[in-house]
Order: C-alpha cells, then structure tokens, then sequence
C-alpha cells in the first residue's frame, strides 16, 4: 500500500545552471540518476526543468509543474556540498508540516540504515523555495555530499539499495520488497500448501522421521522459535519438538 503518494519527482538545477559539484561529478547528473530510479518505481509526474537560464527561473519552473499536479508527496532531488570534510544524508521539510516531518524522518532512518551514511537527520525550513512555494507536502533530499569522497563512494555502491529504501518508506513496492521471504509468528493451527519437511532442530540441519508434511496437511503450532532471525513453527508432541516453516509460501494459518 502506498502511504506517501509520490506526484511529482524532480533533480534540482539544470545543464545551464548547474548546483554543486565535486569528486569529478556535478550535481544534477548524479541528482537525475536517482531521480529516474525513483521515478521508474512511483510513475510520477516528472517536474524537472531543463531550460531555466538562472538560477530563479529553474526554481519557479519547477514548482509550477508541481503545482500544476497540485496536492500530495513531492519530492526533490539534490547533493550537498559543503568544504569537503562534510558528510552525511539529510532531508527538507516545511516547519510544522508534521506528516512531512515525520516522512523525513522514516527516510533518514531507512536510508543510513542500508547505507551506512552519516544521518543528519529531518531538517525543517521555511525558506526552500520548492518547498515553501509548493501546494501538497515537498520534501528536500540531500543525498550525500558531492565534494566528499567517501559520501560518494557509498553512493556509487549503493544507489540503488538507498533508492529503494526511500521507497519502501513512501509504500511502494520495489526488488528488495517483493523477494522478502514473509513468515507468520504465531501459535495456532496451519495447513500446509505445499509438501513441507519436518525437522528435529529448528535450524533444519536434521530431517525427523515424522512424515506430517505432505501438503493439505493439518498441523497444530504450538510455539514459534526462531532460527536466527526466521521464525519456525514448534510441534510437541509429547515431550518432543519438532520444527516446520512459517514461511507464507509453503504455509497457510487457518
Ligand atoms: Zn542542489
């Protein structure tokens, strides 16, 4: 489900008057790469601008293609600079927008999480023109610093893992998300879809000889342990465990 419905998506500057640049890349081309990643995934309108001649017109083209979509999630599309020792992940919101903020938030989080990138964290303003001057929710992204190496590097290795986490934060749907294997976590009574082993550890190292898997199969959970981080199904019988998936796959609650 979408939570944070995406209308428009832009790069911030243009060829003719580009933003920063650094580590032997500018701004808007690297902006655009993300920005057509994103766009790929949410389908929304494109309100970049390619001919403003300052730096003014950019700004007021791009928000009136915004606001020609009119209300909901805007995104902006840009990279820091700052002295070169800089560094880290941030993104805009407009003060007291609390929804806003709170997407902010979720995406900085999300974000320095698969990255590794430092979080500055969600930043209110009242003064970022497409922000400000934008009807719906914009918010600002700034992703890394264009003149710092190692922000970069992490970029050019994990574009589209910091992509997709934006995504998964606005709701939509992406490569990482649809191959997440799901599990169910609680005690109850199952039927299996598929034939399904059992086995004696919850590692699944060691088949049991209990054949109660075949598919169409009734079987009674009666706790969930986890193998790592997966949850598995206990089965007692008597004073014996024995271990199946949970995986929604091969496994239905009833
Ligand atoms: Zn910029």
């Amino acid at each position: 489900m979408v939570k944070y419905n995406n209308s428009t998506s832009h790069r911030g500057h243009n060829a003719i008057v580009p933003g920063a640049s650094g580590c032997g890349l500018k701004e808007h081309e690297v902006a655009q790469k993300i920005h057509d990643k994103f766009r790929a995934a949410t389908k929304a309108v494109d309100a970049t601008d390619d001919v403003g001649k300052t730096a003014n017109d950019n700004l007021y083209n791009i928000v009136r293609k915004m606001n020609a979509v009119g209300k909901s999630f805007h995104v902006s599309h840009h990279l820091n600079a700052f002295n070169g020792a800089a560094n880290g992940f941030e993104v805009w919101y407009y003060a007291g927008n609390a929804q806003a903020k709170k997407l902010a938030e979720e995406i900085c989080a999300a974000v320095c999480k698969v990255t590794g990138w430092v979080n500055r964290g969600a930043k209110a303003t009242t003064s970022l023109y497409v922000i400000r001057a934008s009807t719906g929710s914009a918010i600002l992204i700034e992703w890394g610093f264009v003149d710092n190496q190692k922000d970069m590097d992490i970029l050019a290795k994990n574009m589209d893992a910091a992509v997709n986490a934006l995504l998964e934060v606005m709701g939509y749907t992406t490569a990482t998300s649809s191959s997440k294997e799901e599990y169910y976590t609680k005690t109850g009574l199952y039927e299996t879809l598929t034939d399904i082993k059992v086995y004696v550890d919850k590692d699944f190292k060691a088949l049991s000889t209990w054949n109660i898997g075949k598919k169409g199969s009734m079987l009674w959970v009666d706790e969930v342990a986890k193998a790592g981080s997966v949850p598995r199904g206990v089965l007692l019988i008597g004073n014996k465990k024995r271990y199946v998936t949970l995986n929604k796959k091969y496994i239905k609650k009833i």
